[in-house]
């Protein structure tokens, strides 16, 4: 048996735009994140008073987003994100996803000048819909101050745990 040292870094370059985005993403983004503002302000949150939207992109450029729904069983909320995903699957079981933005502004400092990145289990979700329609999703993340764009859901969650996984 041999042991392994695994390490994973993350790695945040400032960019240009013209490096990350097509031109014909930038129009998407800005309606993406309209949606998100929009969605997050509308967000059941009386708990942690902390909202979020998200918004998607599917191939045929329907839109879909959807807010954080809390609950006072804590676990039986939903964070934006899968709240979004499973809406998508849902009315559009065989479109992909090109596109996921996040948003997220709390009641006591309002809009975050640095994004929020996805828990666990959304990046988990969001791998698994990656992986079925076999094309990456890009996730922006937005703050006042920051965006960041990251090509694929695959890199938010190194060494994962996949369908394959369940075969050995
Ligand atoms: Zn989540």
């Amino acid at each position: 048996m041999k042991l392994h040292r695994v390490t994973v870094e993350t790695k945040i370059e400032t960019s240009v735009q013209d490096d990350i985005l097509e031109t014909w993403e930038t129009e998407i983004i800005e309606s993406l994140r309209k949606e998100a503002v929009e969605i997050a302000r509308k967000s059941y949150a009386p708990y942690s008073k902390f909202h979020v939207g998200a918004a998607l992109r599917t191939e045929s450029g329907a839109i879909v987003s959807g807010s954080n729904q809390e609950n006072a069983a804590y676990p039986s909320g939903l964070c934006a994100e899968r709240v979004t995903l499973f809406y998508a699957n849902a009315h559009y079981p065989n479109e992909s996803v090109t596109h996921l933005l996040i948003y997220a502004e709390s009641e006591e400092l309002g809009p975050l000048k640095s994004p929020i990145t996805p828990c666990a289990a959304c990046r988990q979700v969001l791998l698994e819909k990656e992986i079925v329609q076999n094309k990456p999703i890009k996730i922006i993340l937005v703050g006042e101050e920051d965006v960041y764009i990251i090509p694929s859901v695959k890199s938010l969650v190194p060494l994962s745990f996949v369908p394959d996984s369940l075969n050995g």
